[in-house]
């Protein structure tokens, strides 16, 4: 993955997820039912799909090895794929 360099600590201020809606992006504590994680996860990658710093915030969540969430658009199966495709 190769995009244009931002400092690391500035992408993080253009996120459009910051501030009251980040909950959105990870799952509950909780267990959750499939159909709410669905609605979460659409609600969340329709920030993401106008998000000024899609691109760095994936390539950070990959180079990170981000475990949860929603990053970059891409709930956290989608990047396991994106790095490590099926065969
Ligand atoms: S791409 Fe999505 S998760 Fe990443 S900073 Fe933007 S809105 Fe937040």
């Amino acid at each position: 993955m190769n995009v244009q360099p931002i400092k690391q600590d500035t992408w993080k201020a253009l996120a459009a997820c910051a501030g009251e809606m980040s909950a959105m992006f990870y799952p509950p504590i909780s267990s959750e039912p499939r159909r709410a994680k669905r609605s979460r996860e659409s609600r969340a990658k329709a920030v993401c799909a106008s998000c000024p710093v899609r691109e760095q915030c994936l390539q950070h969540a990959v180079e990170n090895d981000e475990r949860y969430g929603i990053w970059g658009g891409l709930t956290d199966r989608e990047r396991r794929l994106l790095v490590e495709p099926a065969i």
